[in-house]
């Protein structure tokens, strides 16, 4: 097939040539010098949280060290190799309830460094012989996202969703998996620390006839991220507090709201994971619990904010959307109530502006589109979304 343009004409085998070309160039995106290290004058921690402050709202401890460890990371990546001071890997541990932005962070900073990005969640992981599948899978989906450019898949990062379930316990329900969880994680050491890993291309369990594609972990950043659900609890009795009623007296204060802020290897380790894992991971994290404001600004301010697509679709049918201070208020307090966190923003705005969706494009009219507090209350009474029938 011809593509006619001015002067000439380009075939389909072309076109994808040309494309992947680009994208190639795309990838190699970090900036990099003559001799092609990574060139540290154009990226600094700070322009990294900067970027990441476009798309994450709040969370500050948690950008910086997120930060930090990714400057790191590269700057390990230029070093001489054969320099006697070796930078050991910063793989980083991220602890925070569900959807209080962890996957984001690590998916803008991917995308910021335009390197492979894979999100794998360490729930299906099994030990060797157990039904589930091995931990090298997971870096076939990262050579999947660099489309089998096994050196750009070197480079990449990979995103361990809820590690925390692969914790060790001893009231462990499960009779089907990995008894105690802790296979996977001996597993996943090595993987970790950096070493050649044989993966199935496909993914699943290795089987003994199949190609395998050989993975170098060393230059890949791992970020583990995990709710650890009960780990204040933990941090409390470290601290010799009670998460309920009075502190004790310490001699020091303690904020009992926020005692993530206290979080340390050693209360990750009473969780059940393994020392040695917990080694491997030596920047450690935490995401606070979104509260009303955070919800607020989290709705109009990020690049990609929610308001801001709704804006965009309604300006596609010649309707400005206009939201007042009072429904974002109201649509904030509703997700805290109904303990919807940040992912149910979504859903509560859908509930307000189905209906409004749905007819737009018959009526054609133009003008503006207020949504106020009255507005959204109408419109969610009936909704399934805080509905006690639907709960
Ligand atoms: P988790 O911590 O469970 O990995 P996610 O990162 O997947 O949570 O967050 C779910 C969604 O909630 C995101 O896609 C994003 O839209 C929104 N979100 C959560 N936290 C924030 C935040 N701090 N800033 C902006 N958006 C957020």
């Amino acid at each position: 097939m011809l593509v006619a343009g001015i002067d000439g004409h380009i075939c389909e085998l072309c076109i994808e040539q040309a494309y992947e070309i680009v994208q190639e160039e795309i990838r190699q995106h970090v900036p990099k010098d003559k001799s092609g290290k990574v060139d540290f004058s154009a990226f600094t921690p700070q322009k990294l949280k900067d970027h990441l402050d476009d798309y994450v709202i709040g969370q500050e401890a948690a950008k910086k060290f997120l930060s930090v460890a990714v400057y790191n990371h590269f700057k390990r990546l230029a070093m001489d190799k054969t320099d006697e001071v070796v930078v050991e890997k910063s793989n980083i541990m991220l602890v925070g309830r569900t959807g209080t932005g962890k996957t984001l962070l690590a998916k803008t900073i991917a995308k910021f460094l335009e390197v492979p990005f894979a999100i794998v969640d360490a729930t299906v992981f099994t030990e060797a012989g157990y039904v589930g599948e091995d931990v090298e899978s997971m870096l076939s989906r990262l050579l999947h996202a660099a489309d089998f450019d096994v050196a750009a898949a070197e480079k990449g990062i990979v995103y361990i969703d809820e590690i925390d379930k692969v914790a060790r316990r001893a009231d462990n329900p499960s009779i089907t998996r990995d008894v105690s969880g802790e296979g996977v994680q001996q597993a996943l050491l090595k993987m970790l620390e950096g070493t050649e890993v044989n993966v199935p291309p496909q993914g699943g369990r290795k089987h003994p006839e199949q190609k395998m594609i050989t993975v170098d972990t060393s230059n890949i950043l791992f970020i583990c991220g995990g709710a650890f659900d009960g780990i204040e609890r933990v941090i409390a009795k470290r601290l010799n507090t009670s998460v309920i009623g009075f502190a004790k007296q310490t001699g020091q204060q303690v904020d009992r709201d926020n005692l993530l802020n206290y979080i340390n290897h050693q209360d990750l380790k009473t969780f059940g994971l393994i020392p040695e894992l917990l080694g491997r991971l030596p920047v450690l994290t935490h995401l606070q619990s979104l509260d009303k404001t955070t919800l607020k600004r989290i709705l109009t301010e990020p690049k990609n904010a929610i308001v801001k697509q709704y804006h965009k679709l309604f300006e596609m049918e010649g309707i400005e959307l206009h939201f007042t201070d009072g429904a974002l208020d109201f649509i904030s307090q509703t997700a805290i109530d109904y303990k919807l966190g940040a992912r149910g923003l979504r859903s509560i705005c859908e509930a307000i502006l189905t209906d409004a969706m749905f007819d737009m494009p018959s009526n054609k009219g133009k003008g503006v589109f207020k949504v106020d507090k009255r507005f959204v209350q109408e419109k969610l009474k009936d909704s399934n979304l805080i509905n006690p029938a639907a709960a």
